[in-house]
């Protein structure tokens, strides 16, 4: 029996499916907000960071339940500050950073 070369394929984008912790749907990472809790910190950052993460859709309707669903805080087990979802609301309305 010949052996077969799999040929090397290039390795699928790092592009993983993630859940909205508002609407509980899958969707691919790029198109997703990333909260993330600093390993071994109570510190909340954005997109970037190594630590517990949590994903929120980028629509409204989205952030305003997880804002009164604290849904934040209960995916990263800590409080986060009124100012991540304020972040979040001025990424959606960049008009707000006028007033
Ligand atoms: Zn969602």
């Amino acid at each position: 029996m010949p052996l077969i070369m799999t040929p090397s394929l290039p390795l699928p984008s790092p592009d993983p499916l993630r859940r909205c912790v508002s609407c509980r749907g899958l969707f691919p990472r790029s198109q997703l907000w990333r909260v993330i809790r600093i390993a071994g910190s109570e510190d909340i950052t954005l997109d970037q960071g190594m630590g517990r993460s949590a994903y929120l859709c980028r629509q409204a309707d989205c952030l305003q339940h997880a804002r009164r669903k604290q849904r934040f805080s209960q995916a990263l087990k800590t409080s986060v500050p009124s100012q991540v979802y304020d972040e979040l609301e001025q990424r959606l309305n960049p008009k707000l950073l006028l007033s």
